[in-house]
């Protein structure tokens, strides 16, 4: 990658970080208060750099402190279905419904989300992630939500008179629902994979629900239209798979569907140029009807890369499992403690510009792509 460097000091920036750098012992050997490298900003391409004053920057002490970090990772959590249950009344670890821990219950759910807020997550559109557009505040880390197969996730109680719906309390959209209420800066939001069975509310119900989601902030996916194993497919088929979803999609909410799939079983988990049925996946051309996909979920296990990383890979993107397995195997206990442990990705509140710690990128070529944004360092 070609970065042409051209280091900006922003006299006010440096001049605030010369006085906090003095506060600290060890902050003096690091940032030199003569130093106006402490914070550089870097442009991919002299065609588009922008205003200085267009962005928000921060001194490197502000950085630091926060520990911003925008090459760290992201955790796309993965749920199913949610059911009506305490964790008492089921038979395994948590809140796990299933023996895999692949359904939760609501009193689960709830916790879940509790506990991400607490974290210092904030939730943010798995297609803004795709197109490397991050935008949570300063300091705080994306929080991404997907619930596969729509089966008691959304499940309808009735219609108010306004024409809203009216949800089961205890279905996942009830309770992202009520936590949205409580929590007006969680940024409540979530992305639905559905198959052609929709939410099992009734077609033409599920029609008008999927309408209000969009309108209200949520997203709604590609999980096939059967539910199949893709990596089994020919290439007929998974057009077919693919795209008779996208067009039933496109005939419901025209325009405001995520063009990103989640693979069922996860499957295939490679794509490559030995397997080109696989590119039907990604576009095609389904009963006259074109599709292309920008993106591609895997089923589990971990958090995935910053889309700004080399190993960022937009076709076999990694979730977590939202399960209990106290602590192992890829639970949701094990993953937090790995990103709280410095690997999480923490942002610098403007999701134009992509900020880390030099150190980071010493190789050179961890950072890979910016989607035009400013690039920002600090030692
Ligand atoms: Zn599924």
């Amino acid at each position: 990658m070609n970065i042409r460097k051209f280091t900006s000091m922003i006299l006010a920036a440096s001049m605030t970080a010369a006085l906090f750098a003095g506060c600290k012992d060890e902050e003096v050997t690091t940032v030199p208060t003569t130093d106006p490298s402490a914070v550089q900003i870097t442009e991919t391409t002299a065609e588009t750099v922008p205003e200085t004053s267009a962005i928000t920057t921060h001194t490197a002490e502000e950085y630091r402190t926060a520990g911003v970090n925008e090459l760290n990772s992201v955790p796309i959590l993965m749920y199913h279905r949610i059911y009506d249950m305490k964790n008492a009344d089921t038979e395994y670890t948590g809140g796990n419904v299933d023996k895999d821990g692949y359904n939760r219950t609501s009193e689960a759910f709830e916790a879940d989300l509790r506990s991400y807020y607490k974290m210092g997550y904030r939730m943010m559109r798995l297609t803004d992630y795709v197109d490397g557009y991050i935008d949570v505040p300063f300091g705080y880390s994306p929080l991404i939500l997907t619930f596969d197969d729509g089966i008691r996730d959304v499940v309808l109680q009735g219609w108010n008179d306004d024409g809203t719906p009216v949800f089961d309390p205890s279905c996942a959209i009830g309770i992202l629902e009520k936590i949205k209420a409580e929590y007006p800066d969680y940024n409540v939001t979530a992305t639905f994979f559905v198959n052609s069975q929709l939410f099992e509310n009734g077609e033409e119900n599920d029609r008008k629900i999927m309408k209000w989601m969009v309108d209200n902030g949520y997203d709604i996916g590609n999980h096939t239209r059967d539910h199949v194993i893709l990596g089994d497919c020919d290439a007929d088929e998974i057009t077919k798979q693919v795209g008779a979803m996208y067009k039933k999609l496109d005939e419901i909410i025209p325009g405001q569907y995520v063009n990103i799939i989640a693979l069922p079983f996860g499957s295939p988990e490679k794509m490559g140029p030995d397997k080109p049925q696989y590119d039907r996946i990604f576009s095609g051309t389904y009963e006259g009807f074109e599709y292309t996909s920008k993106a591609a979920l895997l089923c589990a296990w971990t958090r995935c890369y910053s889309p700004f990383v080399r190993e960022y890979d937009n076709t076999c993107l990694r979730r977590i499992r939202g399960y209990d397995n106290g602590g192992k195997d890829w639970d949701i206990e094990m993953n937090f403690a790995q990103l709280n442990d410095g690997r999480r990705y923490i942002s610098d509140g403007d999701p134009n510009t992509i900020v880390f710690p030099s150190s980071d990128n010493s190789s050179g070529d961890w950072l890979k792509t910016t989607y035009g944004h400013q690039v920002i360092t600090y030692d």
